[in-house]
């Protein structure tokens, strides 16, 4: 009897732990979660289904994907993939599969007014994940804990959104920036790190005015804790970054000052004046490939911010998703968008199209480009309906659709180290993928046909999200 109770118990507890383990890794979902799901069932087979499965690699047509407690289970020809008992099947006739996009330059938060950012992690949260993002990382964060927060609600199911990288607050030297902290020298920006890593940041993200000294120092104790750093550079150079071990760099090239003549060590000399130097940069002369040969070989990878810089493009096409801000921010941006429009001399006018060049001689030289949104400048880059834009203007700059979305999705993967269990559809990896009404291998703008959004096999329907905002983002 005691044993038989004893055994019992065994049993129980045996029952409870395997249970445990399934939870961690898909969390419980509060009902706040719950409120934007649109299928939910422990199996899920997606049939007749075109899949891009983020390699590169050709779409497959007519496949099963089987989805089984929040991982990929199976992928193979319909024919010859059975599906599982008790699965609920959705014919995808027509319909495209691909990974969740993984990028790398997001904020939770957006110019609200002169010099002032508004914290929108709730909202922006959403958006991101009805516009396919699955994983992303924070590329500076002005507000402290909201990041850190988010990114553990997230995790434990209590809020709904992609999983986050979280950033720390910037590094950052001498700057206008009210919501900005300086740096007081190489020390502080390692005591820095360490606050900031204890307290749970996964990333760093560095300056425009740091020195090159609180660069080493940022870097020497993040890489101690095996944490990277990234930086929107402009007083150190990005050979000089890449020289001090940094993981990766922001905007492309158009935040880089080493081709200023007179540029001084540790000095910022304005963003626009490295950016002219960037407009009448030659892709195929030695000054840029030398430079380019420098980040490769330091492993450095770049991450492509298109969608901001080409709001501050004359003659490109609104943005997309401007209805879900306030209407006051929405005016703000309407405005900002007339003035960029009339402003034909705008240097822009040439530095966008060789932004794009240039970011393609990098891949091509063999660099690790990544995406980004990043909805800051003037406003108008709006989470998730930027991502999608973001993987459009890719194919603007040259690459295939299948090339744009492989960057977008298992690029941002490797760089982050979680290509073992995102970014890809392979049997065995998390069930994160988007089920688009369309093919984008073909035309790269079905990728805002966004039908579901699985993360760890659920499906979030898209539109509940988006309308849970409407007219608010800006506000919270
Ligand atoms: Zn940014």
């Amino acid at each position: 009897m005691h044993e038989k109770i004893l055994k019992l118990v065994l049993v129980v507890m045996c029952a409870t732990l395997t249970l445990r383990a399934v939870a961690q890794q898909r969390p419980q979902l509060s009902n706040a979660v719950r409120a934007y799901l649109s299928v939910d069932a422990p199996i899920i087979a997606l049939t007749h289904v075109r899949v891009i499965d983020g390699t590169g690699a050709a779409p497959r047509e007519d496949q099963t994907l089987i989805m089984r407690d929040g991982n990929i289970a199976a992928i193979g020809n319909f024919a010859s993939t059975p599906v599982p008992q008790g699965a609920t099947t959705i014919d995808l006739t027509g319909k495209s599969v691909l990974p969740g996009l993984v990028m790398v330059h997001e904020h939770l938060y957006y110019p609200n007014g002169p010099g002032v950012y508004g914290q929108l992690g709730e909202s922006f949260s959403r958006l991101y994940l009805a516009g396919g993002v699955t994983t992303m990382r924070t590329g500076g964060n002005v507000n402290g804990f909201m990041d850190l927060n988010m990114m553990r609600l997230v995790e434990s199911g209590q809020k709904p959104g992609p999983a986050i990288d979280a950033t720390a607050p910037y590094l950052n030297g001498p700057n206008t920036f009210i919501q900005m902290r300086t740096l007081k020298g190489p020390e502080d920006a390692r005591r820095q790190v360490q606050y900031w890593t204890d307290e749970g940041a996964t990333s760093l993200k560095t300056y425009m005015q740091i020195t090159r000294g609180e660069l080493a120092a940022a870097i020497n104790e993040a890489h101690r804790r095996g944490i990277k750093v990234t930086g929107h550079l402009c007083s150190v150079t990005y050979a000089e970054a890449a020289g001090l071990g940094i993981d990766n760099l922001e905007h492309g090239f158009f935040a880089a000052t080493d081709f200023v003549a007179d540029k001084k060590p540790d000095q910022c000399p304005g963003q626009g004046v490295g950016q002219k130097t960037i407009a009448a940069l030659d892709e195929n002369g030695a000054p840029f490939k030398t430079l380019v040969q420098t980040l490769v070989k330091a492993n450095v990878a770049l991450t492509s911010t298109l969608t901001v810089f080409e709001t501050f493009t004359p003659g490109r096409p609104k943005p997309p998703g401007l209805e879900v801000l306030t209407p006051q921010l929405r005016e703000q941006f309407e405005q900002n968008y007339a003035r960029t429009s009339q402003n034909t001399d705008s240097i822009y006018s040439t530095l966008f199209p060789k932004g794009m060049a240039l970011e393609r001689a990098f891949a091509r030289a063999g660099g690790l480009l990544i995406a980004g949104t990043d909805p800051t400048g003037g406003g108008g880059v709006i989470p998730g309906f930027a991502n999608q834009r973001q993987v459009e203007l890719f194919v603007d700059a040259g690459f295939t659709p299948l090339e744009a979305i492989s960057i977008s999705t298992l690029n941002g993967a490797k760089y982050l180290g979680r290509d073992k269990s995102v970014g890809s559809l392979v049997a065995g990896k998390q069930a994160d993928l988007v089920v688009i009404n369309g093919n984008p291998a073909a035309t790269i703008g079905d990728i805002r046909k966004v039908e579901t959004v699985f993360k760890q096999g659920v499906g979030y329907d898209p539109a509940k999200l988006i309308a849970s905002v409407s007219g608010k983002a800006g506000i919270w």
